[in-house]
């Protein structure tokens, strides 16, 4: 057998100390680790390296997260790349806009473990990672599928926020797994 390829990662954060934690961690899990100070020194290591997975804060000097990731998106060399955010203050502004740029992951820190984050970010390098989806909530047998759910809804039973549909290609077949699940705290029904 041939060993895999490393999947290369790179890392934007202006914080030192959290961005040679993530550095360290995503090496010792077996990743090819780039890293990056702000959002300018992102973009430039990105088209050089074009790395299969970006995991990048949001307040940074020169460039923040969000503007790198659209000025990513308008290369075509980039903008494929999947990108996870970072957010160190959750704040549900910043949620909105990261969904209004189609990003899937935004991982506020402290909320879930190192190793919930290195999977997520796995996840998002193959096959460019699960597809959230929303749906109708009252067409075709949502209604008789929200009977089945606890509190009888497809609200979270955490933060009452409405549940999106998380589908995950499987590798090589025409399947995929569904998942309901929150958009606000992760919880999965
Ligand atoms: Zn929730």
């Amino acid at each position: 057998m041939t060993e895999a390829k490393k999947a290369k990662i790179l890392i934007v954060d202006d914080d030192d100390v959290i961005r040679e934690t993530y550095v360290q961690v995503f090496n010792q899990k077996g990743f090819d680790v780039l890293s990056a100070v702000d959002g300018v020194e992102g973009i430039d290591l990105a088209t050089k390296e074009i790395p299969d997975v970006i995991l990048t804060g949001i307040i940074m000097p020169r460039m923040d997260g969000f503007q790198l990731i659209k000025t990513l998106q308008e290369n075509v060399q980039t903008r494929e790349i999947p990108v996870a955010i970072l957010s160190h203050l959750g704040r549900e502004e910043d949620r909105k806009r990261a969904q209004e740029l189609g990003i899937t992951e935004f991982i506020v820190q402290g909320t879930i473990t190192i190793n919930e984050i290195v999977e997520k970010i796995r996840s998002l390098t193959k096959s460019g990672g699960s597809y959230k989806l929303s749906f109708d909530p009252y067409a075709w047998d949502a209604p008789r599928l929200a009977k089945t759910l606890p509190g009888g809804s497809f609200n979270c039973p955490n933060c009452q926020e409405k549940v999106i549909l998380e589908v995950t290609p499987k590798a090589e077949e025409k399947r995929y797994d569904a998942i309901l699940k929150c958009p606000k705290c992760d919880s999965v029904l």
